[in-house]
């Protein structure tokens, strides 16, 4: 009987141990996930991708930011916001340093093989940005005599790289460098998604986005392997968001739709 309490409160311990060093937390859906650290949901972003996540003052705002604080309402957490490279997101969700990457992200096969995708929640474009005066009129334009800035590790960067060579492709941290190598004639034109390209060219005088789609994809959260019950509860999450018009409103407030 002693002993048997012995191991009891060992084992009640151990769990204890295990949960503190993991931050066990509940979903209302009955299951259980783990968060990195207790009570919060931390999501690794690269914050200069406006419409979907930028800095404004001292506060990330944006469509992801928006829709990540209704997720972590939702789970009953805090949301925490990293703001890192972009091409570190997903390494950092895959060892466990965040619980999510969340950043205009495109889904695809490869990213697949190392990190879950979310339910897609908005569909993105890759554009092309030039000068006003600018001599290409079309993706047909582009060849690998182009000088094509993207931001690194982007879907931008992987199809540019493939189709037009790594000569052709200059890489930038951020969508907001590339920006303005193109606008001091550095670069011919600039590949990234389409959002962010009319929000650019909206900040720089000089620029148009091409009225010609160079690749279609849909945006997602990015999850550890490792965490199915944290990818299903924010399933869960996002499901109830978009059924009660919550992320329509959200996407509403920073892409009005014209007319
Ligand atoms: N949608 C692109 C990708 O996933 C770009 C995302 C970004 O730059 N934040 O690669």
């Amino acid at each position: 009987m002693k002993n048997s309490k012995r191991i009891l409160s060992v084992v009640l311990a151990a769990i204890l141990g295990v949960s503190l060093l993991a931050g066990c937390s509940g979903s209302k859906s009955g299951g259980s996930f783990k968060t990195v650290q207790s009570g919060k949901l931390v999501m690794a972003t690269n914050a200069a991708f406006p419409p979907y996540e930028y800095v404004e003052g001292s506060d990330y705002m944006g469509i992801d930011v928006e829709i990540a604080g209704e997720i972590a309402k939702k789970l009953g957490l805090e949301l925490v916001i990293e703001d890192v490279d972009f091409d570190s997101i997903i390494a950092g969700v895959q060892s466990g340093k965040y619980d999510m990457g969340m950043a205009g992200m495109t889904v695809t096969d490869e990213r697949k093989q190392s990190v879950n995708f979310s339910e897609t929640y908005a569909n993105g474009i890759q554009a092309i940005i030039v000068p006003e005066d600018s001599a290409i009129a079309s993706v047909d334009d582009l060849s690998s005599d182009t000088s094509i800035g993207v931001q690194q590790g982007t879907t931008g960067d992987i199809y540019a790289s493939d189709d037009y060579g790594e000569d052709a492709i200059t890489r930038f941290k951020t969508g907001t460098d590339a920006v303005q190598a193109l606008t001091t004639g550095k670069i011919d034109c600039v590949i990234i998604d389409n959002e962010p390209a009319k929000a650019y060219v909206a900040a720089n005088e000089g620029l148009k986005v091409l009225d010609t789609t160079y690749v279609e994809e849909e945006y997602a959260i990015c999850i550890a392997k490792d965490n199915e019950k944290l990818l299903d509860a924010i399933n869960s999450a996002l499901k109830d968001l978009k059924s009660d018009g919550t992320v329509d409103s959200i996407v509403e407030k920073y892409i009005p739709t014209e007319g």
